[in-house]
């Protein structure tokens, strides 16, 4: 069960967790309302999940400090919107574990003047993470429903520099190519060719890569003028990216 053993009567609250409470601004927030409570619940899990592991860019942790990830979640899911764990969205898609979010931003190695494509935008989440960082983010996101759902929470809070379409990722955005760097968060068995070629020189492309049992790596590819350099980075479990790239398979040499 998603959460259990987490929450604690009040009773059982420790002095020490009480202190850690108070210095992060308090357990139910410090005007006692719901928002700053998921505000004080926010820093907390910075300290503790992203920051407390191996994120250390300031851009990456302060655009995960800013982004309301309850608001991103399911309202059934809001009480654990900031503990480090995948959620589910609607039509069996998941929004990722907030730390593989800081993760694959700063693998990215994103500047202010960035230009970033995002295949897989899900709830919009790390769309809006990103956005906080750089100039301009485009999304892609292939099931309807949650792409229309992305694009009104992301007007809502006035994320005016993201820009989300419902689509297949496959082909990418060649409108608005080509792009300093390119997040799927979906995992593929291989890397779409139209991504490879909306990649600027010098580009990063940072997804989950399937191998042919199923094992999911996240890979940072740099684009040089020889090709792709690729680099490995940890295991992941993504849900898979859908489309196009299904058909492909066992196709390319
Ligand atoms: N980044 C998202 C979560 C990713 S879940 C967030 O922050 O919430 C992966 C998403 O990829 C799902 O919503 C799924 O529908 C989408 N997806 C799968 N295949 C895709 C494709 N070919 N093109 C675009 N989106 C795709």
């Amino acid at each position: 069960m998603i959460g259990s053993g987490r929450t604690a009567s009040f009773s059982r609250i420790s002095p020490l967790l009480l202190l850690v409470c108070f210095l992060f601004a308090g357990c139910s927030g410090a005007d006692g309302s719901e928002e700053s409570k998921f505000t004080a619940d926010r820093k907390r899990m910075i300290v503790r999940e992203i920051a407390g592991r191996d994120i250390t860019d300031p851009a990456v942790l302060k655009a995960m400090g800013e982004v309301p990830r309850h608001l991103f979640v399911d309202p059934v899911f809001r009480s654990f919107a900031y503990a480090d764990r995948p959620l589910p969205i609607r039509k069996n898609q998941s929004i990722s574990q907030p730390y593989i979010v800081a993760l694959m931003t700063q693998l990215a190695r994103l500047k202010p003047s960035d230009s970033v494509l995002e295949i897989g935008t899900g709830s919009g989440y790390q769309a809006a993470v990103l956005g906080e960082i750089v100039r301009k983010v485009y999304g892609i996101e292939i099931i309807p429903e949650l792409a229309f759902n992305a694009i009104q929470r992301l007007k809502e809070l006035e994320y005016v520099n993201v820009r989300v379409k419902q689509g297949d990722g496959f082909k990418g955005w060649p409108a608005y190519a080509p792009f300093d760097a390119i997040l799927i968060t979906a995992s593929a068995p291989e890397i779409p060719q139209p991504l490879i070629e909306q990649l600027k020189v010098g580009g990063r492309m940072v997804l989950p890569l399937e191998s042919k049992h199923g094992v999911q790596n996240l890979v940072v590819m740099t684009k040089t003028e020889k090709g792709l350099e690729k680099k490995f980075v940890t295991g992941v479990a993504f849900v898979p990216m859908t489309g196009e790239v299904r058909n492909r398979e066992g196709k390319n040499p």
